[in-house]
Order: C-alpha cells, then sequence, then structure tokens
C-alpha cells in the first residue's frame, strides 16, 4: 500500500513527504482507509507502530470536509491520551500536518497555566489534543463547548484506565455528540476498555498489529 492510493490532498501529502514518511507502516495500511470511510475503529497498537498518523491525517480529511469550518466555535476533533508526555507528542506530530492544512491545534493538558490555556481556547481551534483531567477542568470552566465535535480519539485507553481516568473518559465522551465519529486505540483490550468500547462506539472495524 502508499500514501498515493489514499485520494489524501496535495496539501496533505505534502505534509506527509516533509516527514519523511515514504511508506504507510502496517498499522496505517490496516486503519486509515477504515478511518477515511468515517468508520469507527479499535486499533490495537503500540507507540511506535506509527499508531499517531493513523488517526491523525484521517482526522485532517475529516475536518476539511466540513462545510464552513472557519465558523461555529469549540473543536471539531478532540484526541485524548493518559499523559502529558503523550498529549505532547501527538501535539507535536499533529502541528507538522494539521498547520500546512491552517487548522488551528490547542494542546489542552500540563505546563500551560490554566488561565493561558483558557485565553487560547477561546480564541478558538478546530482541534484538540487533551488528558482527560484538563480537558474536564476546562469544560468545567466554560473554556469550549464540544457542541461541533464529531471526530473523537482515545489513544493509549488502556493506560487512561490503569491511571483511573475511567470517569473523566466517560464524563467526556457523553459531551460529544453521538452521531461522531469514534476512534480508540489500545496496547492491549481488558475487559473493562472492551466494555467502554462496546458502549461508545458503533458498527466497529478492529485492526492488529
Ligand atoms: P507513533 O507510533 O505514532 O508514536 O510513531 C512512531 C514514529 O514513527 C514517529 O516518530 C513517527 O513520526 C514515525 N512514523 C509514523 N509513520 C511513519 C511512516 N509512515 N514512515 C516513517 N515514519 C513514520
Amino acid at each position: 500500500k502508499r500514501f498515493d492510493d489514499l485520494g489524501l490532498d496535495a496539501v496533505l501529502m505534502g505534509a506527509i513527504s516533509k516527514q519523511g514518511y515514504e511508506n504507510p507502516t502496517p498499522i496505517q495500511c490496516q486503519a486509515l482507509p477504515i478511518a477515511l470511510s468515517g468508520r469507527d475503529l479499535i486499533g490495537i497498537a503500540k507507540t511506535g507502530s506509527g499508531k499517531t498518523a493513523a488517526f491523525v491525517l484521517p482526522m485532517i480529511v475529516h475536518i476539511m470536509d466540513q462545510e464552513e469550518v472557519d465558523k461555529g466555535e469549540g473543536p471539531i476533533a478532540v484526541i485524548c491520551a493518559p499523559t502529558r508526555e503523550l498529549a505532547q507528542q501527538i501535539y507535536t506530530e499533529t502541528k507538522k500536518f494539521a498547520k500546512p492544512s491552517g487548522l488551528r491545534v490547542s494542546g489542552v493538558f500540563g505546563g500551560m497555566s490554566k488561565f493561558e490555556q483558557f485565553k487560547e481556547l477561546k480564541a478558538g481551534c478546530e482541534i484538540v489534543i487533551a488528558t482527560p483531567g484538563r480537558l474536564i477542568d476546562m469544560l468545567k470552566m466554560k473554556a469550549l463547548t464540544m457542541l461541533r465535535t464529531t471526530y473523537l480519539v482515545l489513544d493509549e485507553a488502556d493506560r487512561m484506565f490503569d491511571l483511573g481516568f475511567e470517569p473523566q473518559i466517560r464524563s467526556i465522551v457523553g459531551q460529544i455528540r453521538p452521531d461522531r465519529q469514534t476512534l480508540l486505540f489500545s496496547a492491549t483490550m481488558p475487559r473493562r476498555v472492551e466494555r467502554l468500547a462496546r458502549e461508545i462506539l458503533t458498527d466497529t472495524v478492529r485492526v492488529t498489529v
């Protein structure tokens, strides 16, 4: 499989080659066509597999497909990750792919003061990369709403559960419209994660690498 066969636009193809990505990794080969078709996805994959691009590239296509991206408020896509370190990595990777398309990315995790974060969110963005606790804080402060969110990624879901974030994840998912596209990535699928997936994903395709 090749990136050329995925029907991505020239701007995104440019960003991919600028990253030095020549061919999709195995998880990307499996996940990209499914996610690009708009379906819900469970990806069983570890860090290092290229899973970030597997959910970021379809996310950008999803956002660019929306009419009137400039209008309305709040992120169109939300990515949740268990730790600040992982969220930061996803943020850095996402910016490389989102910026050429003119999309704004906000990082909602520790490291920036809540006041600065509040101001940035109020200014608007299309993409939020968040840890669950900080995102809940910002939602409580009404820094953002997720009324326009239609693309949700839960990355390293098993680790989010290990860290005790299940209630926060459920609260976040409950604030996002049910007709969203949902992608869940996890290295393992313990029963609790399996149960959440059954509850919040629809007509799901599962890929394993
Ligand atoms: P990840 O598993 O998403 O953390 O990605 C692991 C590393 O692989 C990151 O440094 C990515 O930039 C890199 N990477 C992801 N996809 C590709 C690709 N198709 N070709 C080359 N490197 C890639």
